[in-house]
């Protein structure tokens, strides 16, 4: 999620680079933000649809005249200045998902129709790293271990979370990460006239795209197109997962109350016998929160039952702590809430 071609400048990359890209990381969707271009329509001209067995959506990245910006899925393919009124006669399934990106400049918290806060990007984390130690690191370690490299740089999000956690106690909010490929975040040695000496590409499509994902939960008997994702996406039926610690596939977070299973996005009504379930595909430290205050950590479970007493919104993250230092404090997997009513 969060991809740019060459369309909307920034990115040299092709159409052929992402594709390949996808299918080396055996991706089922990837979704497109193309930045907006003046004199042609990007959303239409970008990737849509499947190719190679991959499912695209295209998306824009939109700046907003106070600056903020935000993900818009699917894209705007007649962008005017009028779109918001329109949309607001349309059904659900025609309004487009909207995301808070870089959610730490966001100013307009109060707008109506935010689905969700990108609360990772790769893009701005690496925007953290200090170019002259990153450089030594980056000549060492590129080739053979890309994403040694990025557990090297890669941190938990504080203040991003903090951002999502406050949105979510006013109304529910899905969080995303972004790849925010652009096939472009170098390190380069340059001299004093600012002529480039070593570049060094950090982000191919192949590397970002394996980095962290999206992984969404879908019904069985529904196939995955486009509606149907973007649905699971604007319910909180995702988590974020930081695949290249490990596959986090099988993470499961739900409730239960009164004979009634509700998976992370729903809502729950309290009851006498609600509980939290959460399960991981391997032995992990499980932390789970309350309206953004850790109520409870557990290291080296794979499943937990957490009877619920209060109402709250109720997410986890899960650590790897048998990873050593390097992934210490960087979570694995960041779930979406489950809201107790
Ligand atoms: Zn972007």
């Amino acid at each position: 999620m969060h991809v740019h071609s060459f369309l909307g400048g920034h990115s040299s990359g092709t159409f052929s680079e992402i594709i390949s890209a996808a299918k080396a990381n055996e991706l089922q969707f990837v979704i497109m933000t193309e930045h907006l271009e003046q004199d042609f329509d990007t959303a239409s001209m970008t990737l849509h649809g499947e190719h190679a067995g991959v499912l695209f959506v295209n998306g824009n990245e939109l700046s907003n005249e106070n600056g903020d910006r935000t993900l818009e899925l699917p894209g705007r393919i007649k962008p005017t200045p009028a779109g918001a009124a329109e949309l607001q006669g349309s059904s659900q399934i025609d309004v487009p998902v909207t995301i808070v990106a870089y959610p730490e400049e966001f100013k307009e918290w109060q707008k109506v129709g935010l689905a969700g806060v990108e609360v990772f990007n790769v893009y701005t984390n690496a925007r953290r790293i200090k170019p002259v130690v990153a450089f030594f690191d980056v000549l060492w370690s590129r080739r053979s271990y890309p994403e040694l490299l990025f557990a090297l740089y890669y941190e938990r999000p504080n203040e991003s979370l903090r951002l999502w956690d406050q949105a979510t106690t006013r109304s529910r909010s899905t969080a995303t990460a972004g790849n925010d490929a652009h096939s472009n975040i170098g390190v380069s040695l340059r001299d004093s006239s600012g002529k480039t000496l070593v570049g060094i590409q950090l982000d191919p499509y192949e590397v970002s795209f394996r980095l962290v994902r999206m992984h969404v939960l879908i019904e069985q008997n529904k196939t995955l197109n486009q509606e149907n994702l973007l649905a699971a996406i604007r319910s909180g039926h995702c988590f974020i997962g930081f695949d290249f610690l490990s596959d986090p596939t099988g993470f499961s977070f739900a409730a239960e109350s009164q004979g009634e299973r509700k998976i992370q996005g729903d809502e729950i009504t309290l009851d006498a016998d609600t509980r939290l379930l959460i399960q991981t595909p391997v032995p992990s430290t499980i932390r789970l929160f309350k309206d953004g205050n850790v109520m409870l950590g557990e290291t080296g479970a794979s499943s937990r039952s957490v009877p619920v007493t209060e109402r709250g919104v109720y997410r986890v993250e899960v650590y790897l702590p048998q990873l050593g230092n390097l992934a210490a404090e960087k979570p694995w997997i960041i779930s979406n809430p489950i809201y107790v009513r």
